[in-house]
């Protein structure tokens, strides 16, 4: 007698998938979770020029969806390089406030918006840090109401990330670009959490796990956190703002959407006390600030204010950038992030916020989310102030987390409590 073995269905594969086919899980990931974006709704995108079988994607996506329109508005590095080349001095106080205002219009009538973020990281370096600044600030002041409604999380909104050639490059260096371009695709899939199976569902255990960590935090109604680093480079005092929240693994947005504002995200976060920072702190990855390199930021903080600020390439570029206004010298969030967070462990360092800041716990120098203070969404900028919220044209977040970071929890009556060692969470 013989039994029938029914052969064990094959299991799931990834890395062995089409790239084509990675690409288009990838764009549902974009689409499904971090916007998930509902019929009816309007989508704007912003992508290089370089992104295009990428945007192709999630525009398909986006439209079997229910869009009910994608419009995508390309940047090119090139083209952005041909500015600090050869326009006129007057350029660099100029933006397109009419497609600013556009776009503000376009979110306060219900559309969601996507970025995806792939420039060259060090595009800018060698260009004149005065211009760079005046044009940052232009930009800044022009999408202030747009931005307006993506820090006040209004509408549903996400950013997400596609390799290009010259950011690879400098990810892997030692390898051939198109080597480079195929590895940092594969550590975007992997640190976006698309390589199972189910990703959606794969996302939704993630969120339900950092919402734990952050009702625990919430719970603990901290005044203050200290980061003490063992060799001593960092001892910072951050204090919280008054009715603080902790946030994280995304969030129901103003227009009743839950959405997931990054792809990836490991970070709880909250709002610091604009006046409340003390004691000095060392940045333990180098920081890519439109298209500038900044290395070894050392910031040293009194009574909120940043008083002296170093770094060993790019200091100029910082020093101007926490010039751009009196909120650009405070932090507008405080986040924690564990070293085993899977990006940290890939021990890629990808010149690039959006997966360094998820490797390590970071602090944001300038404008705070509202949503993360207890009835934020509905205050004005005078109470938000009162509160200890900051304001500023510029949010800039940068890493300090590391293995060899201590944070404590500073209650109320001034007791002390672990809440990571060496980089994890007690
Ligand atoms: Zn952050
Ligand atoms: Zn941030």
């Amino acid at each position: 007698m013989s039994t029938v073995v029914t052969p064990a269905p094959a299991s799931f594969d990834f890395a062995s998938l089409p790239f084509e086919e990675k690409l288009d899980r990838f764009a549902q990931v974009a689409v499904h979770v971090g916007l998930n974006l509902q019929a009816g709704q309007e989508l704007l995108i912003t992508a290089s020029v370089e992104m295009l079988p990428l945007v192709r994607r999630i525009t398909e996506h986006a439209y079997k969806a229910g869009a009910v329109l994608v419009t995508t508005f390309y940047g090119d590095d090139e083209s952005a390089l041909a500015r600090y080349k050869y326009a006129p001095d007057a350029s660099f106080d100029y933006a397109a406030q009419w497609m600013a205002d556009g776009i503000a219009t376009a979110y306060r009538n219900g559309a969601a918006r996507l970025g995806i973020a792939g420039a060259n990281p060090a595009l800018l370096t060698g260009q004149d840090p005065a211009k760079v600044s005046r044009a940052n600030i232009a930009a800044s002041k022009a999408n202030k109401p747009a931005m307006e409604l993506i820090t006040r999380h209004t509408i549903n909104w996400s950013i997400v990330a596609g390799a290009t050639p010259a950011w690879a490059k400098l990810v892997f260096p030692a390898l051939s670009e198109d080597e480079a371009v195929a590895k940092l695709w594969d550590a975007i899939f992997t640190a976006s959490r698309v390589t199972s199976e189910d990703p959606v569902a794969a996302w939704k255990a993630h969120s339900q796990h950092l919402h734990e960590r952050v009702a625990f935090l919430n719970a603990k109604r901290y005044q203050a956190l200290r980061f003490h680093s063992a060799d001593g480079t960092t001892d910072l005092s951050v204090g919280l703002a008054d009715d603080h929240l902790w946030a994280g693994g995304g969030d129901k947005s103003g227009n009743g959407v839950f959405c997931n504002p990054n792809i990836p995200t490991e970070e709880c976060f909250t709002t610091p006390h604009k006046d409340r920072v003390d004691g000095f702190v060392k940045a333990s990855k180098p920081l890519s600030h439109q298209g500038t390199l900044i290395e070894n930021i050392t910031c040293t903080f009194e009574g909120g204010r940043i008083v002296k600020a170093t770094a060993t390439a790019g200091e100029d570029v910082l020093n101007r950038l926490i010039s751009t206004d009196d909120g650009a010298r405070r932090l507008g969030e405080v986040a924690l992030v564990p070293h085993s967070s899977p990006i940290a462990q890939s021990g890629v360092l990808f010149w690039n916020t959006l997966f360094d800041e998820n490797a390590a716990s970071h602090i944001a120098l300038g404008q705070a989310y509202s949503t993360c203070l207890i009835e934020g969404e509905t205050m004005d900028g005078e109470q938000l102030a009162a509160r200890g919220a900051n304001a500023s044209l510029i949010h800039v977040d940068w890493m300090i987390g590391s293995g060899q970071m201590d944070v404590d929890g500073v209650k109320a009556d001034g007791t002390t409590e672990p809440l990571m060692r060496q980089g994890e969470w007690v």
